[in-house]
Protein backbone atom coordinates (compact mmCIF):
# COMPACT_ATOMS: atom_id res chain seq x y z
CA UNK A 1 0.00 0.00 0.00
CA UNK A 2 1.30 3.46 -1.16
CA UNK A 3 -0.33 6.67 1.09
CA UNK A 4 -1.35 9.36 -1.29
CA UNK A 5 -2.33 12.88 -1.30
CA UNK A 6 -6.28 13.56 -1.96
CA UNK A 7 -9.03 15.94 -1.31
CA UNK A 8 -12.04 14.13 0.29
CA UNK A 9 -15.26 14.97 2.07
CA UNK A 10 -15.84 13.69 5.47
CA UNK A 11 -19.81 14.04 5.22
CA UNK A 12 -22.76 15.76 2.72
CA UNK A 13 -22.39 19.37 5.36
CA UNK A 14 -18.72 19.48 5.15
CA UNK A 15 -16.58 20.98 2.08
CA UNK A 16 -13.21 19.31 0.22
CA UNK A 17 -9.71 19.37 2.48
CA UNK A 18 -6.62 17.70 2.17
CA UNK A 19 -6.68 14.05 3.12
CA UNK A 20 -4.75 10.73 2.87
CA UNK A 21 -5.71 7.75 0.85
CA UNK A 22 -4.15 4.36 0.63
CA UNK A 23 -3.75 3.04 -2.92
CA UNK A 24 -2.72 -0.67 -3.58
CA UNK A 25 0.50 -1.92 -4.87
CA UNK A 26 -0.14 -2.95 -8.80
CA UNK A 27 -0.92 -6.36 -9.62
CA UNK A 28 -0.51 -8.54 -12.44
CA UNK A 29 -3.24 -6.95 -14.34
CA UNK A 30 -2.89 -3.47 -13.27
CA UNK A 31 -1.71 -0.29 -14.44
CA UNK A 32 -0.48 2.39 -11.55
CA UNK A 33 -0.89 6.38 -12.82
CA UNK A 34 0.41 9.75 -12.11
CA UNK A 35 -2.56 11.69 -12.39
CA UNK A 36 -1.90 14.55 -13.94
CA UNK A 37 -5.22 16.59 -14.75
CA UNK A 38 -8.75 15.52 -13.62
CA UNK A 39 -11.83 17.41 -14.45
CA UNK A 40 -14.48 18.30 -12.16
CA UNK A 41 -18.34 16.84 -12.84
CA UNK A 42 -21.51 18.13 -11.71
CA UNK A 43 -21.96 14.34 -10.35
CA UNK A 44 -18.56 14.76 -8.16
CA UNK A 45 -21.05 17.82 -6.52
CA UNK A 46 -24.08 15.73 -6.20
CA UNK A 47 -22.00 12.81 -4.55
CA UNK A 48 -19.79 14.46 -2.45
CA UNK A 49 -22.78 16.30 -1.08
CA UNK A 50 -24.96 12.83 -0.75
CA UNK A 51 -27.50 14.02 -2.99
CA UNK A 52 -28.60 11.02 -4.25
CA UNK A 53 -28.45 9.33 -1.03
CA UNK A 54 -25.84 7.18 -1.98
CA UNK A 55 -22.66 8.43 -0.80
CA UNK A 56 -19.67 6.72 0.97
CA UNK A 57 -17.50 8.72 3.23
CA UNK A 58 -14.86 10.02 3.49
CA UNK A 59 -15.81 10.87 -0.80
CA UNK A 60 -12.86 11.41 -2.55
CA UNK A 61 -14.51 12.48 -6.55
CA UNK A 62 -13.05 12.63 -9.95
CA UNK A 63 -13.57 10.38 -13.00
CA UNK A 64 -12.12 12.26 -15.49
CA UNK A 65 -8.87 11.28 -14.95
CA UNK A 66 -5.75 11.71 -17.09
CA UNK A 67 -1.95 11.32 -16.22
CA UNK A 68 1.33 9.10 -16.99
CA UNK A 69 1.85 5.38 -16.61
CA UNK A 70 4.41 4.81 -13.86
CA UNK A 71 4.00 1.39 -13.11
CA UNK A 72 2.62 -1.60 -14.77
CA UNK A 73 1.76 -5.54 -13.48
CA UNK A 74 3.47 -8.51 -15.37
CA UNK A 75 0.57 -9.58 -17.61
CA UNK A 76 -0.54 -5.75 -18.88
CA UNK A 77 -0.60 -5.37 -22.76
CA UNK A 78 -0.55 -2.06 -24.34
CA UNK A 79 0.69 0.51 -21.64
CA UNK A 80 4.19 0.77 -20.56
CA UNK A 81 5.81 3.46 -17.88
CA UNK A 82 5.81 7.02 -19.56
CA UNK A 83 3.01 6.60 -21.58
CA UNK A 84 0.03 9.02 -21.29
CA UNK A 85 -3.48 6.75 -19.96
CA UNK A 86 -6.79 7.82 -18.64
CA UNK A 87 -9.33 6.54 -16.23
CA UNK A 88 -13.51 7.37 -16.54
CA UNK A 89 -15.85 6.92 -14.51
CA UNK A 90 -15.21 2.79 -14.06
CA UNK A 91 -12.86 0.94 -12.63
CA UNK A 92 -14.30 -2.64 -12.21
CA UNK A 93 -17.51 -4.70 -13.40
CA UNK A 94 -18.71 -8.23 -13.35
CA UNK A 95 -17.37 -9.00 -16.97
CA UNK A 96 -19.45 -11.93 -17.38
CA UNK A 97 -23.06 -10.83 -17.81
CA UNK A 98 -24.71 -9.61 -21.32
CA UNK A 99 -24.47 -6.17 -20.94
CA UNK A 100 -20.35 -6.34 -20.45
CA UNK A 101 -20.17 -8.85 -23.35
CA UNK A 102 -21.48 -6.48 -25.22
CA UNK A 103 -18.80 -3.64 -24.28
CA UNK A 104 -22.02 -1.86 -21.68
CA UNK A 105 -20.01 -2.35 -18.81
CA UNK A 106 -21.85 0.63 -17.43
CA UNK A 107 -24.78 -1.56 -18.03
CA UNK A 108 -23.43 -4.27 -15.89
CA UNK A 109 -26.31 -6.63 -13.82
CA UNK A 110 -23.94 -7.04 -11.04
CA UNK A 111 -23.22 -2.98 -10.78
CA UNK A 112 -20.08 -1.54 -12.11
CA UNK A 113 -17.48 -0.38 -9.65
CA UNK A 114 -17.43 3.39 -9.98
CA UNK A 115 -13.66 5.06 -9.55
CA UNK A 116 -15.07 6.83 -6.81
CA UNK A 117 -17.90 5.93 -4.22
CA UNK A 118 -17.27 1.81 -4.89
CA UNK A 119 -20.12 0.05 -6.65
CA UNK A 120 -22.81 1.62 -7.17
CA UNK A 121 -25.22 -0.80 -6.70
CA UNK A 122 -24.83 -3.36 -4.36
CA UNK A 123 -23.02 -1.77 -1.64
CA UNK A 124 -19.41 -2.75 -1.29
CA UNK A 125 -16.35 -0.81 -0.19
CA UNK A 126 -15.45 2.46 -1.18
CA UNK A 127 -13.56 3.53 -3.86
CA UNK A 128 -11.51 6.77 -4.35
CA UNK A 129 -11.30 8.68 -7.43
CA UNK A 130 -9.39 11.24 -9.32
CA UNK A 131 -8.63 14.41 -6.85
CA UNK A 132 -5.72 12.52 -6.18
CA UNK A 133 -1.79 11.89 -6.73
CA UNK A 134 -2.25 8.22 -7.66
CA UNK A 135 -4.10 5.97 -9.09
CA UNK A 136 -4.30 1.95 -9.48
CA UNK A 137 -6.81 0.72 -11.87
CA UNK A 138 -7.13 -2.65 -13.91
CA UNK A 139 -5.62 -2.48 -17.26
CA UNK A 140 -8.95 -3.34 -19.17
CA UNK A 141 -10.29 -0.55 -17.77
CA UNK A 142 -7.62 2.07 -18.77
CA UNK A 143 -7.99 4.05 -21.78
CA UNK A 144 -4.77 4.82 -24.44
CA UNK A 145 -4.85 9.13 -25.21
CA UNK A 146 -3.79 9.75 -28.61
CA UNK A 147 -4.03 13.68 -27.98
CA UNK A 148 -0.83 16.05 -27.91
CA UNK A 149 0.42 16.16 -24.76
CA UNK A 150 0.10 19.97 -24.47
CA UNK A 151 -3.25 19.22 -24.75
CA UNK A 152 -4.00 16.80 -22.01
CA UNK A 153 -5.84 19.21 -19.46
CA UNK A 154 -8.59 19.77 -22.15
CA UNK A 155 -8.67 15.61 -22.36
CA UNK A 156 -9.18 15.27 -19.30
CA UNK A 157 -13.17 15.84 -19.38
CA UNK A 158 -13.76 13.78 -22.11
CA UNK A 159 -13.36 10.52 -19.31
CA UNK A 160 -17.12 11.84 -18.56
CA UNK A 161 -18.69 14.10 -20.07
CA UNK A 162 -17.46 13.40 -23.76
CA UNK A 163 -18.44 10.04 -23.21
CA UNK A 164 -21.35 10.87 -21.41
CA UNK A 165 -22.68 12.59 -25.01
CA UNK A 166 -21.15 10.59 -27.53
CA UNK A 167 -22.49 7.68 -26.79
CA UNK A 168 -26.04 9.19 -27.01
CA UNK A 169 -25.48 11.06 -29.65
CA UNK A 170 -24.43 7.85 -31.49
CA UNK A 171 -26.82 5.24 -30.34
CA UNK A 172 -30.03 7.80 -31.41
CA UNK A 173 -28.03 8.40 -35.13
CA UNK A 174 -26.79 12.35 -34.74
CA UNK A 175 -25.41 12.78 -38.10
CA UNK A 176 -25.80 14.54 -41.38
CA UNK A 177 -29.51 15.44 -42.50
CA UNK A 178 -30.61 15.35 -38.52
CA UNK A 179 -31.70 18.22 -36.49
CA UNK A 180 -30.23 17.42 -32.95
CA UNK A 181 -31.21 19.47 -29.90
CA UNK A 182 -28.27 19.82 -26.62
CA UNK A 183 -30.25 21.44 -23.69
CA UNK A 184 -27.78 22.49 -21.02
CA UNK A 185 -24.25 24.55 -21.91
CA UNK A 186 -22.53 23.49 -19.52
CA UNK A 187 -19.28 20.86 -18.99
CA UNK A 188 -21.37 17.78 -20.62
CA UNK A 189 -23.71 20.03 -22.94
CA UNK A 190 -20.64 21.89 -24.59
CA UNK A 191 -19.56 18.26 -25.27
CA UNK A 192 -22.82 17.08 -26.80
CA UNK A 193 -22.49 20.65 -29.17
CA UNK A 194 -19.02 20.18 -30.21
CA UNK A 195 -19.45 16.64 -30.85
CA UNK A 196 -22.86 16.66 -32.62
CA UNK A 197 -21.65 19.13 -34.85
CA UNK A 198 -18.45 16.82 -35.95
CA UNK A 199 -20.71 14.05 -36.30
CA UNK A 200 -22.26 16.76 -39.27
CA UNK A 201 -25.38 16.80 -37.84
CA UNK A 202 -27.77 20.14 -37.55
CA UNK A 203 -27.25 21.13 -33.95
CA UNK A 204 -29.55 23.10 -32.28
CA UNK A 205 -28.51 24.78 -28.76
CA UNK A 206 -31.24 25.29 -25.57
CA UNK A 207 -29.32 27.15 -22.69
CA UNK A 208 -31.32 29.34 -19.80
CA UNK A 209 -28.00 32.05 -20.12
CA UNK A 210 -28.22 34.49 -22.50
CA UNK A 211 -24.59 35.35 -22.20
CA UNK A 212 -23.81 31.68 -23.37
CA UNK A 213 -25.31 32.09 -26.74
CA UNK A 214 -21.92 33.36 -28.53
CA UNK A 215 -20.12 30.60 -27.40
CA UNK A 216 -22.70 27.98 -28.52
CA UNK A 217 -22.06 29.09 -31.93
CA UNK A 218 -18.36 28.92 -31.78
CA UNK A 219 -18.77 25.39 -30.40
CA UNK A 220 -20.67 24.66 -33.19
CA UNK A 221 -24.66 25.19 -32.51
CA UNK A 222 -26.06 26.13 -35.63
CA UNK A 223 -29.12 27.88 -33.95
CA UNK A 224 -28.97 28.83 -30.31
CA UNK A 225 -32.47 29.13 -28.04
CA UNK A 226 -32.99 31.09 -24.87
CA UNK A 227 -35.27 28.52 -23.72
CA UNK A 228 -36.86 30.60 -21.27
CA UNK A 229 -38.44 32.73 -24.00
CA UNK A 230 -41.32 30.69 -24.84
CA UNK A 231 -42.01 32.39 -28.72
CA UNK A 232 -37.64 31.05 -29.29
CA UNK A 233 -38.80 27.69 -28.23
CA UNK A 234 -42.20 27.51 -30.06
CA UNK A 235 -40.81 28.35 -33.61
CA UNK A 236 -38.89 24.71 -32.99
CA UNK A 237 -42.35 22.71 -32.28
CA UNK A 238 -42.17 19.51 -34.10
CA UNK A 239 -38.68 19.70 -35.58
CA UNK A 240 -35.89 18.23 -33.76
CA UNK A 241 -35.06 14.42 -34.45
CA UNK A 242 -33.55 13.81 -31.28
CA UNK A 243 -32.77 15.80 -28.03
CA UNK A 244 -30.23 15.37 -25.23
CA UNK A 245 -30.78 16.98 -22.59
CA UNK A 246 -28.03 17.59 -19.67
CA UNK A 247 -29.42 19.74 -17.53
CA UNK A 248 -28.80 19.19 -13.85
CA UNK A 249 -31.77 20.93 -12.28
CA UNK A 250 -35.50 19.20 -12.29
CA UNK A 251 -37.37 21.50 -14.77
CA UNK A 252 -40.33 21.47 -17.18
CA UNK A 253 -39.74 18.27 -20.00
CA UNK A 254 -42.90 18.95 -21.80
CA UNK A 255 -41.10 22.58 -23.41
CA UNK A 256 -38.86 20.40 -25.09
CA UNK A 257 -41.12 17.21 -25.95
CA UNK A 258 -43.28 19.86 -28.24
CA UNK A 259 -40.04 20.25 -30.25
CA UNK A 260 -40.06 16.66 -30.96
CA UNK A 261 -41.08 15.40 -34.57
CA UNK A 262 -43.01 12.27 -34.98
CA UNK A 263 -40.69 9.44 -33.71
CA UNK A 264 -38.29 11.70 -32.04
CA UNK A 265 -36.68 10.92 -28.63
CA UNK A 266 -35.17 13.35 -26.15
CA UNK A 267 -32.82 11.85 -24.12
CA UNK A 268 -32.04 12.90 -19.91
CA UNK A 269 -28.52 12.26 -19.47
CA UNK A 270 -28.93 15.36 -16.30
CA UNK A 271 -29.31 13.53 -12.76
CA UNK A 272 -30.92 16.20 -10.64
CA UNK A 273 -31.12 15.18 -7.08
CA UNK A 274 -34.97 15.54 -6.60
CA UNK A 275 -37.24 14.46 -9.63
CA UNK A 276 -38.76 16.58 -12.74
CA UNK A 277 -42.13 17.10 -12.84
CA UNK A 278 -44.20 14.42 -14.60
CA UNK A 279 -44.51 15.32 -18.51
CA UNK A 280 -47.75 15.15 -19.74
CA UNK A 281 -49.12 12.03 -21.46
CA UNK A 282 -49.95 13.65 -24.39
CA UNK A 283 -46.71 15.06 -25.12
CA UNK A 284 -45.98 11.78 -25.95
CA UNK A 285 -48.34 10.29 -27.74
CA UNK A 286 -50.01 12.48 -30.13
CA UNK A 287 -46.05 11.91 -32.45
CA UNK A 288 -45.09 8.70 -30.89
CA UNK A 289 -42.19 10.65 -29.10
CA UNK A 290 -40.18 8.51 -26.89
CA UNK A 291 -37.89 9.79 -23.82
CA UNK A 292 -35.35 7.83 -22.29
CA UNK A 293 -32.02 7.97 -20.45
CA UNK A 294 -28.14 6.76 -20.97
CA UNK A 295 -25.38 6.54 -18.32
CA UNK A 296 -22.12 6.87 -19.54
CA UNK A 297 -20.65 4.92 -22.35
CA UNK A 298 -18.81 1.41 -21.96
CA UNK A 299 -15.09 1.10 -22.15
CA UNK A 300 -14.41 0.11 -25.65
CA UNK A 301 -16.79 2.64 -26.56
CA UNK A 302 -15.23 5.33 -24.34
CA UNK A 303 -11.43 4.18 -26.43
CA UNK A 304 -13.52 5.08 -29.56
CA UNK A 305 -14.84 8.29 -28.31
CA UNK A 306 -11.40 9.36 -27.31
CA UNK A 307 -9.90 8.97 -30.54
CA UNK A 308 -12.86 10.21 -32.49
CA UNK A 309 -11.86 13.48 -30.66
CA UNK A 310 -8.32 13.00 -31.36
CA UNK A 311 -8.81 12.81 -35.15
CA UNK A 312 -11.40 16.04 -35.32
CA UNK A 313 -9.07 18.14 -32.75
CA UNK A 314 -11.74 18.34 -30.44
CA UNK A 315 -11.14 18.64 -26.51
CA UNK A 316 -12.59 20.45 -23.50
CA UNK A 317 -12.99 24.26 -22.96
CA UNK A 318 -11.47 24.03 -20.07
CA UNK A 319 -10.57 26.60 -17.26
CA UNK A 320 -6.97 24.83 -14.90
CA UNK A 321 -7.87 25.21 -11.17
CA UNK A 322 -5.99 24.78 -8.34
CA UNK A 323 -6.79 21.80 -6.04
CA UNK A 324 -7.95 23.90 -3.19
CA UNK A 325 -10.42 25.93 -5.12
CA UNK A 326 -12.35 23.11 -5.61
CA UNK A 327 -14.95 24.12 -3.42
CA UNK A 328 -15.37 27.86 -4.87
CA UNK A 329 -15.43 25.50 -8.32
CA UNK A 330 -18.59 23.96 -6.77
CA UNK A 331 -20.09 27.31 -5.73
CA UNK A 332 -19.59 28.50 -9.47
CA UNK A 333 -20.93 25.33 -11.06
CA UNK A 334 -24.26 25.58 -8.87
CA UNK A 335 -24.86 29.32 -10.63
CA UNK A 336 -23.61 27.64 -13.88
CA UNK A 337 -20.97 29.70 -14.32
CA UNK A 338 -18.52 27.47 -15.87
CA UNK A 339 -16.64 27.59 -19.23
CA UNK A 340 -17.63 24.98 -19.87
CA UNK A 341 -14.97 21.87 -17.47
CA UNK A 342 -13.11 23.28 -14.39
CA UNK A 343 -10.37 21.16 -14.58
CA UNK A 344 -7.82 20.57 -11.67
CA UNK A 345 -4.05 20.85 -11.73
CA UNK A 346 -3.07 17.66 -9.86
CA UNK A 347 0.71 19.42 -9.35
CA UNK A 348 -1.41 21.48 -7.40
CA UNK A 349 -1.98 18.84 -4.55
CA UNK A 350 1.97 17.93 -4.56
P1 LIG B 1 -22.87 21.54 -15.39
O1 LIG B 1 -21.55 21.78 -15.98
O2 LIG B 1 -23.23 22.15 -14.10
O3 LIG B 1 -23.95 21.91 -16.52
C1 LIG B 1 -25.33 21.85 -16.32
C2 LIG B 1 -26.00 22.93 -17.19
O4 LIG B 1 -27.41 22.79 -17.04
C3 LIG B 1 -25.72 24.34 -16.75
O5 LIG B 1 -24.52 24.87 -17.25
C4 LIG B 1 -26.91 25.10 -17.29
O6 LIG B 1 -26.74 25.39 -18.68
C5 LIG B 1 -28.01 24.06 -17.19
N1 LIG B 1 -28.83 24.31 -15.99
C6 LIG B 1 -28.44 24.30 -14.71
N2 LIG B 1 -29.45 24.57 -13.89
C7 LIG B 1 -30.53 24.72 -14.66
C8 LIG B 1 -31.89 24.98 -14.41
N3 LIG B 1 -32.35 25.16 -13.15
N4 LIG B 1 -32.75 25.03 -15.45
C9 LIG B 1 -32.28 24.86 -16.70
N5 LIG B 1 -30.99 24.63 -17.00
C10 LIG B 1 -30.13 24.55 -16.00
O7 LIG B 1 -23.10 19.96 -15.15
P2 LIG B 1 -22.52 18.72 -15.98
O8 LIG B 1 -21.25 18.27 -15.36
O9 LIG B 1 -22.61 19.00 -17.42
O10 LIG B 1 -23.58 17.59 -15.58
C11 LIG B 1 -24.96 17.76 -15.93
C12 LIG B 1 -25.79 16.67 -15.28
O11 LIG B 1 -25.48 15.42 -15.87
C13 LIG B 1 -25.54 16.48 -13.78
O12 LIG B 1 -26.77 16.20 -13.16
C14 LIG B 1 -24.64 15.27 -13.73
O13 LIG B 1 -24.71 14.57 -12.53
C15 LIG B 1 -25.21 14.47 -14.85
N6 LIG B 1 -24.32 13.44 -15.41
C16 LIG B 1 -24.89 12.31 -15.88
C17 LIG B 1 -24.13 11.34 -16.47
C18 LIG B 1 -24.77 10.12 -17.06
O14 LIG B 1 -24.06 9.13 -17.28
N7 LIG B 1 -26.05 10.13 -17.34
C19 LIG B 1 -22.74 11.51 -16.56
C20 LIG B 1 -22.18 12.70 -16.09
C21 LIG B 1 -22.98 13.66 -15.52
P3 LIG B 1 -27.25 26.77 -19.32
O15 LIG B 1 -26.55 27.84 -18.54
O16 LIG B 1 -26.83 26.66 -20.73
O17 LIG B 1 -28.74 26.79 -19.16
ZN1 LIG C 1 -19.16 12.67 -14.56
Amino acid sequence: MAKVKAYATPGPESVLGPFEIARREPGADDVEIEILYCGVCHSDLHTARNEWQNTLYPCVPGHEIVGRVTAVGDRVEGFHPGDLAAVGCMVDSCGRCPSCRDGDEQYCDAGFTGTYNGPIFGGGENTYGGYSQRIVVKSSFVLQVRHDERDLASVAPLLCAGITTYSPLRQWGAGPGRKVGIVGLGGLGHMGVKLAHAMGAHVVLFTTSPGKAEDGARLGADEVVLSRDPQQMAAHTGELDFILNTVAAPHDLDAYLQLLKRDGTMTLVGAPAAPHPSPQVFSLILRRRRLAGSLIGGIRETQEMLDFCARHGIGADVEVIPMDYINTAYERMLKSDVRYRFVVDMATLR
